[in-house]
Parts: C-alpha cells; sequence; structure tokens
C-alpha cells in the first residue's frame, strides 16, 4: 500500500527512490559497516554513524521496531601495519581504538544495538567461506589463501556502476597466485609474525569483505532490509559483501536497499592522511557540543559532500541554541497556558500551520530522508513559538508546539530533556549558595528580620531552609508537576 507518508529511501544499487518495505512487518533490519579499529574515529566516521543513527531514530518515531547492526573490525592489515610501526601488540592497537569509538558513539548520543567482532565471528566465517568453495565460487590457493572467484557470479559490477571487468582489479599484492586480477582474498594465509587462526586451509585470518557478509547474516538472516556505509564502501566493499551473500544464499536481492553517506570535506578538500587535514572526532567533540555537531551532520542532505568548517559550525551552533530556547520557552508557557473553551480565528489558523509544519516534517523525512528540508520546517516551527505562541499561550498550541518539537528534536538527536534539567539543577543549588550565604551574613549583622523575611518567602517559593548553628541546609518541600 503506497500513500503519501511511505518511506523512500535512495537504493544505490537501482539508482533510484525505493519504498521501504520491510521483510518482516513492522521490523527493519539494519547493517551499517563500522570502523577499523587501528586509528582515531573521525569526523567523516561520525557522519556515517549519525546519519544512520538519526534514520533509525526516524523509523522508531514511525513505529517500526529497528534493529541496528554495526561491525567492529579489529583484524585487518592496518592494524597489523600499526602494531608492526609502533612495535607494540595489535590487540593494544585494537583496544585503544574501540575505546576511542565507542567514547565518540557515546558522546554523540549514537545508540548501536550490537556491535559484532570480527575476532569472535572466525569460526562462522571459515564456515562460510567453506560453504562458497563448496557452491564453486572461490578456490585454495597453494600459499593457503583462499579467494572469491568473480567470474563465477553473474552480477558482478553493477553496485558501483563499473560494468566493465577492466575496473574490477583490486589486491595486486596477490596477482601473483589470483587465477583473475579482480578475484578477491576470502582469507588471507598467514605470513610469519602475523596473528592467524587455524583453518582447513593452514593458519591464517579472514579477509575485510566476508566479515560484514557473515555478521550481517548472523544477526539480520538471509535477507534484510538496509545496509548502509559511506560511499567510499561502494566499491570493493560492498560489491564484494554482495556477491559472496547472493553467491552463498543463491537468493536475490541480499539486501532491499543500499544506503550511502556522501564525502566529508575539510574546506574544499577531501579528508586525507596524505593532505595531513583529518580531524578526529574526539577534537570535535571537545570544541562543539554534540547536538550542534549532530545538527551539522544533517543539516545538508546525507548523499551530498558535506564541507567542515568553523563558519558553518558556529551558524548551525546559533540554530541549536534557538532549539533549546524554544524548548525551554514552552516548558514554561505549558503550565501558564489558558483553556479559554473558545478559540479566535487567529489561533485556529495558528494551530492548523503547527498541524502543516508536522506534516511537512514528516513528508521531507519520508522522501530519502531529507534532513535539511527537515530542519528548515523545524525553524519555522522555531519562528511561530517566538513570534506568536510567546505572546499567546492557549493551551492547545503550547502543547501542540511541543509535541512537534520533541518529535524533531528526537529524530535529530539534539538533547535530551534530561540534560536540561540537570542544567537547572545545577544552577539552583548555585543560587541556593548565594542566598544561603547572604542570609548567613545578614544574621551575623544582627539583620534578623530579612534573615527571617528570607526564610519565609522561600517557604512560600516551596524551599525549606534549616538551620544547625550558623550552617543552613535546604530542601524542596512541594515539586511543581510539569
Ligand atoms: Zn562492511
Amino acid at each position: 500500500m503506497s500513500h503519501e507518508y511511505s518511506i523512500k529511501l535512495y537504493d544505490t544499487l537501482m539508482k533510484n527512490e525505493k519504498e521501504l518495505e520491510p521483510v518482516e512487518p513492522q521490523i527493519v533490519k539494519m547493517y551499517v559497516c563500522g570502523p577499523t579499529v587501528y586509528d582515531y574515529t573521525h569526523i567523516g566516521h561520525g557522519r556515517t554513524y549519525v546519519v544512520y543513527d538519526s534514520l533509525k531514530r526516524y523509523l522508531t518515531l514511525r513505529g517500526y521496531n529497528v534493529i541496528h547492526v554495526m561491525n567492529i573490525t579489529d583484524i585487518d592489515d592496518k592494524i597489523i601495519r600499526r602494531a608492526r610501526e609502533e612495535n607494540r601488540d595489535w590487540r593494544e592497537i585494537v583496544d585503544e581504538y574501540t575505546r576511542d569509538y565507542l567514547e565518540a558513539l557515546e558522546k554523540l548520543g549514537v545508540k548501536v544495538d550490537h556491535h559484532p567482532r570480527v575476532t569472535n565471528h572466525v569460526g562462522e566465517i571459515i564456515e562460510f567461506i567453506q560453504g562458497l568453495i563448496e557452491r564453486g565460487y572461490a578456490y585454495i590457493a597453494p600459499s593457503g589463501s583462499v579467494y572469491f572467484e568473480v567470474d563465477k557470479y553473474d552480477d558482478y559490477g553493477r553496485l558501483s556502476s563499473r560494468l566493465e571487468k577492466e575496473y574490477w582489479s583490486q589486491e595486486p599484492e596477490f596477482l601473483g597466485e589470483k587465477k583473475k586480477p579482480y578475484d578477491f582474498a576470502l582469507w588471507k594465509a598467514a605470513k610469519p609474525g602475523e596473528p592467524y587462526w587455524d583453518s582447513p586451509w593452514g593458519k591464517g585470518r579472514p579477509g575485510w569483505h566476508i566479515e560484514c557478509s557473515v555478521m550481517s547474516s548472523r544477526y539480520l538472516g538471509d535477507r534484510f532490509d538496509i545496509h548502509g556505509g559511506g560511499t567510499d564502501l561502494i566499491f570493493p566493499h560492498h560489491e564484494n559483501e554482495r556477491a559472496q551473500s547472493e553467491a552463498y544464499y543463491g537468493k536475490k536481492p541480499w539486501v532491499s536497499i543500499w544506503m550511502h553517506t556522501g564525502l566529508l570535506m575539510v574546506g574544499t578538500d577531501k579528508m586525507s592522511k596524505s593532505l595531513g587535514n583529518i580531524i578526529p572526532l574526539k577534537d570535535a567533540l571537545n570544541k562543539w557540543n554534540p547536538g550542534t555537531l549532530r545538527l551539522w551532520y544533517l543539516h545538508v542532505h546525507y548523499r551530498k559532500p558535506l564541507s567542515f568548517t568553523d563558519e558553518s559550525l558556529e551558524q548551525v551552533n546559533k540554530l541549536y541554541n534557538r532549539v533549546v530556547s524554544a524548548y525551554e520557552l514552552l516548558r514554561k508557557l505549558l503550565p501558564e497556558s489558558k483553556e479559554l473553551f473558545y478559540l479566535r480565528d487567529d489561533d485556529v489558523r495558528l494551530a492548523k500551520e503547527l498541524l502543516r509544519l508536522n506534516t511537512e516534517f514528516h513528508r521531507a523525512l519520508s522522501d530519502d530522508f531529507n534532513t535539511p528540508q527537515a530542519i528548515a520546517v523545524m525553524n519555522e516551527l522555531l519562528t511561530i513559538i517566538f513570534r506568536e505562541i510567546q505572546y499567546n499561550p492557549k493551551y492547545l498550541l503550547t502543547t501542540l508546539a511541543t509535541r512537534i518539537l520533541r518529535s524533531m528534536n528526537y529524530v535529530f538527536g539534539l538533547f535530551e530533556e534530561r540534560e536540561i534539567r540537570e542544567d537547572y539543577e545545577s544552577l539552583l543549588n548555585e543560587v541556593m549558595r548565594v542566598l544561603v550565604d547572604t542570609r548567613k551574613e545578614l544574621r551575623r549583622r544582627g539583620m534578623y528580620d530579612l534573615a527571617d523575611n528570607m526564610r519565609n518567602e522561600l517557604l512560600k517559593a516551596g524551599i525549606q531552609l534549616m538551620d544547625k548553628g550558623l550552617e543552613t541546609t535546604w530542601i524542596i518541600t512541594k515539586k511543581k508537576i510539569s
């Protein structure tokens, strides 16, 4: 059944927008390629993590139960190389950068349901490779490495739009033993000094691509709904994942929608090691609050390039602060808002306007997760809150605006209401410290009438002061329900 609100997402394979029709009703299974933990998580990774987290939030808001799995590649050439360069154990490298990655996710409010690690799944990976050999899609080289024979799979290159074989070449270091330059490793025989696992083909370790085919289907099944990652993963990583999985399961399609997030630029340059302009996520999180960073990631459509500049972050930070202020304003207005048993024409018009914005918000996000458009709608809502509702707090208007802003905040993941309350608590503690100190000074100077007056007024406001000698403590005696 298709209607205006059905969720459409751009599918890299079919090269058009596709309606989300989950394999199992009401459940969306999503696998996103995670980090290889050999270096600090950078702001480019952060974009991918935030986009899929927000998408999950949106799908949740729409009533789906979303299962979000993201792998951690904890054995790989890059890890081995780094360990060798720094003369450290490879597991130490893995632990250090896994911690950095998980801390960044936590700060960004990105919640992943499961993080499978490759080294915990080597047994399943060996079984999968064995299955590919039995089905005739893979061969064992004399070194003990196992390769996928691309020519046996008839749909290679379509995901990355590389239809000619001349564009398929990869892993040139194994040219000597591969049947074709575009075959790729499923299992890499161990060289002296490298970490290894025992296998039917000798000591070695999994290639990179096979892990995602194995771990995604272990947790999400042999067909699932969304496979995501950065654009740079389309070839060869996702092309190879797809070939392996469709060959192994003998079913098509393996995933319904392939999603890819665009490139992250620093100014006008590509972010790269050679240019030395890689910005670790932890540095960005030291400078900007997580909500601002999330809003910045989402203010450009996820498929377009996003360029990091301080100006663009400052601009977004202003918007972030406006959202927080609007939210606080509504929280204060709500208990004072009046139910007048009649609304003026203008109020009715405003209520309709709010509902229109709610519709526009959903329309934008249903249409290939158009977050910049949704943020523009949020901006319109903020304007109405500050220009109209602030001076005309009718109950219907304040509750409607609150509910809509709350769902926007939920999808973008800007702040938790708890955080604002915690801010207020520390502010209250500070104000009370000043009042208690002042009252102590008044009593010291014998100005007891002023000190008593202060205590009585605070009691009326719901705060009881308790004197013990010269020291004073305080408790809240009545709670306002907000
Ligand atoms: Zn992957």
